[in-house]
């Protein structure tokens, strides 16, 4: 899995999915929830610096 420029800082597992923690090059630490089930609704939490190139507009 490429994750470009992501660092991954730790991964755990809940009862919903699979919680990863990553850090972008930005230096900012990004949360995502990535559900087991195909139906369920992932999450993504985190921000990014302000002259990140990968920050989402
Ligand atoms: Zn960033």
């Amino acid at each position: 899995m490429n994750t470009k420029t992501n660092t991954i800082v730790s991964r755990h597992t809940t009862s919903k999915g699979v919680v990863v923690w990553s850090r972008c090059a930005c230096g900012r630490l990004q949360m995502a929830l990535v559900p087991y089930d195909v139906d369920g609704k992932g999450l993504a939490a985190g921000g990014h610096d302000i002259q990140c190139p990968h920050q989402v507009r």
